[in-house]
């Protein structure tokens, strides 16, 4: 049972993950780019051959970088995978049989688009189904609600159950209860989530989905709702993991569409007792196999060091997964498809990972980390926010290799990408790779403003990408993704 191995464990790898797409923690520091590594580009092949010696990227380099950067902008690959893993493939959750559909999927156009090494690595998990659900308001008078269950909630009773609302206006309020006001009642967390650029405002708000349902069971609640964890006002609800651990009682618990929260905030307000019906059908912890998936542009001198760009192919059960993450899928194989359409291998090994499971459990990440823990990863990277414009670059390597980075940033320029700090985190599953192997990150700061919008919802459809900041993203990638692999620097 992979997934409930231990709560401490648990623990920490939700709030990774959470602080993955959270990463705006830090302060970028000024734009400090120096157009000095472009200078040798026209000084000829010699000074090339010298600049190598001092610096991470020779002019020739740089200059294949530009020719990539401006071949991406005018390249519809990326929109192509997005629109046929949305269309052909659909809603994926881990070990369903979509998600050997997504994986079927992958193989075939990462073979057909001319990559090496295109395999998948099978992996054992325990996976949790959705069945139906409802939920409705019994007073101060009937109101059905839109909700939906959050992923790994444990079934309610045959037929549901009913009871007073305990409302607390946020995460905090709940933690701070002393009292008795929790039990025997239903804990609702009105958790409001602020609209930010880098996401910032997750981490704080998602706290009430992941560990409310424990807390609220703690406190001897009947069941946990939430209002939904996102920024939009549309009358649909935000899934998402909850933790769960076998040591610990644990609430059924589901979320709220904003709109709905919202009359529950004004009935509360204006004094009415409320009561709520719930109902939610769920399969815990179902034997499953997911995948992540791999394919490589092979190096040349250096190709056992690795230079990783991944995204994650599973998605929640709702939507067609298409900012979440048919657009990181397609970013980053479009990018790497750049290097190797442009016929230049570079000296490092390029390799795509799609991973498995990012949604409820990173599975594909840990089992990665484990899997290739020998193999010297240069620099792991993931797109995994939506398909909002990058406006940032960010990377996370040791201090005397950040020039290198410094040095990606007028090839960036172009793009209006500004060059941030060295405190970035790369994306769920790679900061999972970060943080168990200590290898070197980087980060393409997306333009996250309308993400939560439609975050783990129906509403997460094709439509909402947007086919020119797709284009824009691969351009980026695809610098950053070729530059490290063709330096000689070590980046960790
Ligand atoms: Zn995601």
């Amino acid at each position: 049972m992979p997934r409930h191995a231990g709560f401490a464990g648990t623990r920490r790898r939700l709030l990774a993950g959470v602080a993955g797409l959270a990463g705006g923690c830090g302060v970028p520091v000024a734009a400090r780019a120096s157009l000095a590594w472009l200078a040798p580009s026209a000084s000829g092949a010699a000074a090339a051959t010298v600049t190598a010696l001092t610096a991470p990227y020779t002019a020739e380099d740089l200059a294949h970088a530009a020719r990539l950067r401006e071949r991406a902008l005018g390249d519809g690959l990326a929109w192509q995978l997005a629109e046929s893993l949305c269309t052909e493939v659909g809603p994926r959750p881990a070990g369903s049989e979509a998600d050997a559909r997504a994986v079927a999927w992958a193989l075939e156009r990462l073979t057909r688009l001319g990559f090496s090494r295109v395999r998948a690595d099978p992996i054992e998990l325990r996976v949790w189904q959705r069945g139906p659900g409802q939920a409705r308001l019994t007073a101060p008078h009937a109101r059905a609600l839109v909700m939906t269950a959050l992923g790994n909630s444990p079934p309610t009773p045959e037929g549901g159950l009913e009871g007073e609302l305990a409302y607390y206006p946020d995460f905090e309020a709940l933690r701070a209860e002393r009292g008795e006001r929790a039990r025997g009642r239903i804990v609702y967390i009105d958790q409001k989530m602020a609209r930010t650029v880098d996401g910032s405002g997750y981490g704080p708000a998602v706290r009430a989905r992941v560990m409310g349902p424990m807390e609220a069971a703690r406190r001897g609640a009947l069941a946990l709702v939430i209002r939904s964890i996102g920024t939009d006002r549309d009358r649909v609800a935000h899934t998402g993991m909850m933790a769960v651990d076998p040591a610990q009682p644990v609430v059924p618990a589901a979320a709220l569409s904003v709109p709905d929260a919202q009359l529950i905030e004004r009935l509360h307000a204006a004094g009415a007792a409320l009561r709520l019906h719930l109902a939610i059908g769920a399969r815990q912890a179902v034997p499953a196999r997911t995948h992540n998936v791999l394919a490589e542009v092979p190096g040349t001198d250096l190709a056992r060091e690795i230079v990783l760009v991944g995204a994650h192919l599973d998605s929640w059960d709702v939507g067609q997964g298409a900012l979440d993450n048919a657009a990181g899928v397609a970013i980053v194989v479009a990018a790497a498809h750049q290097i190797l359409a442009l016929g230049r291998r570079p000296r490092r090994t390029v390799r795509v990972v799609l991973f498995g499971n990012e949604e409820n459990g990173f599975d594909g990440a840990r089992h990665y980390a484990e899997r290739y823990r020998e193999e010297p990863h240069q620099l792991v990277g993931e797109s995994d926010f939506g398909a909002g414009r990058v406006w940032r670059l960010r990377s996370r390597v040791a201090p005397e290799a950040f020039s290198a980075i410094e040095a990606m940033a007028p090839l960036l320029a172009p793009l209006q990408v500004a060059l941030g700090d060295n405190q970035g985190s790369p994306g769920p599953d790679a900061a999972v790779l970060m943080r168990r192997n200590r290898w070197s990150a980087i980060e393409l700061s997306q333009d996250g403003t309308d993400y939560f919008d439609v975050h783990h919802t129906d509403n997460d459809t094709l439509e909402r990408i947007d086919p020119a900041a797709l284009r824009q993203n691969a351009a980026a990638w695809s610098v950053v993704t070729w530059l490290a692999a063709q330096s000689a620097m070590g980046f960790g």
